[in-house]
C-alpha cells in the first residue's frame, strides 16, 4: 500500500512522467514538473491553494490558473488524479492508470491508497456493456478506515 516515497521512487516517477509526456508528444514544462514532484511530495492529496502556496515565491507569485492549467495537463496524461470527495488532488501512484482507479480514503486519517482497479473493475466493465454503454474511464472513492485507524479505534 502507500509509504512515503523514497527520493529514488520521487526520481522514478518524474522520469516515468517524463517519458510519457515525450510519448504523448506533450512536453513536461518547468511547472508541470515542479506541480507533479510537490503532489508526489505530498504522499496524499493536496488542494490546489496548497500547490499554490509552496509555489509562491520559488519564482515569483504563482497565480491559480496556472496551477489549474497545470493539473488539468498532469490528469489528462494520467499522471494525477483529482479526488472530488475532498476537492483535492494527488501524483498518480500506478503509473499512467489512466482508464480505471480506485482510491481508498481514510475518514479519520485522511490516508489515501490508490491501486490499479484494472481486474477489479473488469466485471463492471462487462455489465455496462451488456447495457450497450462502453466505459472510457472509472474512478471509484472507497471511504471507510485504514488499517492503522481500525487498529487504534
Ligand atoms: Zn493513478
Ligand atoms: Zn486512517
Amino acid at each position: 500500500m502507500v509509504h512515503a516515497h523514497s527520493a529514488r521512487d520521487r526520481a522514478r516517477l518524474v522520469s516515468e512522467a517524463e517519458r510519457l509526456c515525450a510519448e504523448a508528444g506533450e512536453t513536461l514544462t518547468p511547472l508541470r514538473r515542479r506541480v507533479l514532484e510537490l503532489l508526489i511530495a505530498k504522499d496524499g492529496p493536496a488542494k490546489a491553494y496548497d500547490l499554490l502556496a509552496e509555489l509562491d515565491g520559488e519564482s515569483g507569485p504563482a497565480k491559480p490558473p496556472t496551477i489549474y492549467r497545470a493539473l488539468d495537463f498532469l490528469m489528462k496524461l494520467g499522471l494525477a488524479h483529482k479526488i472530488e470527495s475532498l476537492n483535492a488532488f494527488v501524483a498518480c501512484d500506478v503509473g499512467a492508470c489512466a482508464r480505471a482507479t480506485i482510491f481508498l480514503i481514510c475518514d479519520k486519517c485522511g490516508r489515501t491508497d490508490e491501486f490499479d482497479a484494472g481486474h477489479a473493475l473488469v466485471d463492471l466493465g462487462e455489465a455496462a456493456r451488456k447495457d450497450g454503454f462502453e466505459i472510457k474511464h472509472t474512478m471509484i472513492e472507497a471511504k471507510g478506515l485504514c488499517a492503522a485507524c481500525k487498529q487504534a479505534a
